[in-house]
């Protein structure tokens, strides 16, 4: 009944369209069709073709982005390399870039209500996870690899051979170079706090990067270009072309003047990467899924394990590499657990990120609810029950509501998959071994979380 009840008062869940605070957010929006950032400037694709940046909450259209391709990505890896080999940035001293990303950190924190908002509005995720975790996460990157750039360092190597000439000396070293032009390629669960993940490293390094947001969230990192820009970063050191994976990524991913992919998402396409990088043997970073077990042991302090656990899979909607979407419960607490968890799901708030009461906002797309959509069908379909959620809603029908499934067996596809929503399965077990053989059974390897006194 209760369940009947919330899944009804949820498929009202009305939305009402509210606008940035903050002056920046509604001037940047106000342009609407965006350009990408090449060798400095805003520029438009060689493609008229655009692309419709919505805002997931209400399904309304924040503006476009131009729908990026090969043409547009041999023009930012050109500029570059042109930048990697330009004095201004190849002689910069370590102690010159670390101050530059410090003051990137500071533009970045100066223009903090604006990021969070379009972060928000883009993405879908409540302001204050934008305030709280990704903007500061973001600056965070910048701060700390601004002290990395002073202490890139190599080694002397102690050789002995034996065919070394009596009295003479060999002398080896190793000297760290930056690796070239990066190509970085980014999700769009947590689109700033990721791209900067990436750019931080690489320019504290003396590379350059060309990076390709994810199509669904490209504001921010449009943004950033331009402060980094303002904040004196040479021209071409940081390029954004905007554009479809399959088009725009994966021409970067294959591209014979990139040196190195650092890509973050999905193992799928983690896989066409290694494929890429053949070409020129680029060099290869893969961040990719998850299917994180959370083990909850009978001596665990509930009062806390229960935010504990609802949290590391509600949080951002769940859309986060390392949820923790597997919950393993002893059975002598298991029903406690599942009671405190389910409570804790219907009580949570959907709405709008901007409006400060929302707990959780809708998920990236339609496309993406739809997905976790039919994995929940998927789940019932295989004997699985719901005992929390499992409705889509919203004006957009962005919104997946917190959601609790229990009955459900290794082998089923929601216990194997990476859902990459707020779906959590529930499993009871007895020993503490065997639980920890289950939590392994899976070829994914991110995180995992153990509750125990
Ligand atoms: P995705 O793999 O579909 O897309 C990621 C990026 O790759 C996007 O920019 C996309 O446009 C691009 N892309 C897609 N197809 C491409 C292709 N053929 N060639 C080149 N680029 C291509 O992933 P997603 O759905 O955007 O993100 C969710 C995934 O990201 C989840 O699997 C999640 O676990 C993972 N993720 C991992 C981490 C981590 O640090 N391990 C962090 C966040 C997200």
């Amino acid at each position: 009944e209760e369940q009947g009840e919330t899944s009804r008062m949820n498929a009202q869940l009305a939305i009402t369209d509210l606008a940035p605070q903050s002056a920046a957010a509604r001037e940047f929006l106000a342009r609407r069709d965006h350009r990408m950032w090449i060798g400095g400037e805003g520029v438009q694709a060689v493609s008229v073709q655009r692309l419709e940046t919505l805002n997931p909450a209400t399904g309304s259209v924040l503006g476009t982005i131009p729908a990026g391709g090969a043409a547009d990505v041999d023009r930012a890896v050109a500029a570059a390399r042109a930048a990697f080999e330009s004095p201004a940035w190849r002689d910069m001293t370590g102690a010159k870039r670390a101050r530059l990303l410090w003051s990137i950190a500071d533009a970045l924190e100066a223009h903090m209500d604006e990021l969070c908002e379009l972060e928000t509005l883009d993405q879908g995720k409540p302001l204050w996870v934008a305030k709280y975790a990704e903007v500061p996460g973001a600056i965070d990157q910048f701060r700390y690899f601004a002290g990395e750039a002073t202490k890139i360092e190599g080694t002397t190597i102690p050789t002995s051979i034996n065919y070394q000439p009596a009295g003479k000396k060999i002398f080896a070293y190793t000297a760290k170079e930056p690796i070239g032009v990066v190509g970085a390629i980014v999700p769009w669960n947590s689109p700033i706090v990721l791209t900067c993940m990436k750019i931080a490293p690489a320019l504290a390094a003396g590379c350059t990067v060309v990076l390709k947001p994810a199509e669904d969230t490209s504001l921010t990192a449009l943004r950033l270009a331009e402060l980094l820009q303002e904040a004196g970063f040479p021209p071409g050191v940081l390029n954004v072309v905007t554009g479809l994976g399959e088009r725009a990524g994966a021409a970067l991913a294959a591209h014979p003047g990139v040196d190195k992919i650092a890509f973050t998402g999905s193992t799928e396409v983690g896989k066409l990467m290694l494929e890429a990088a053949r070409g020129n043997l680029k060099k290869l970073t893969l961040e990719l899924g998850g299917k994180s077990p959370a083990i909850v042991l009978p001596d665990a302090d509930l009062e806390l394990t229960i935010p504990g656990v609802a949290n590391a899979i509600f949080f951002n909607s769940g859309q986060v590499c390392v949820a923790g979407s597997r919950l393993y419960v002893h059975e002598k607490i298991f029903d406690r657990v599942l009671e405190g968890v389910v409570a804790y799901a219907r009580g949570i708030r959907l709405g709008h990120g901007l409006d400060p009461a929302t707990q959780m906002g809708p998920v990236v797309s339609r496309k993406q609810a739809d997905r976790i959509a039919g994995y929940i069908a998927s789940g019932k379909q295989e004997g699985a029950s719901v005992v929390a959620g499992g409705g889509q809603t919203g004006p957009a029908g962005t919104f997946i509501e917190p959601t609790v499934l229990v009955d459900v067996r290794p082998q089923m596809k929601v216990v194997r998959e990476e859902i990459f929503g707020p779906v959590l399965s529930m499993i009871p077990f007895k020993d503490i071994d065997d639980a920890i053989a289950i939590a392994n059974d899976t070829p994914y390897g991110l995180a995992a979380y153990l509750f125990t006194s």
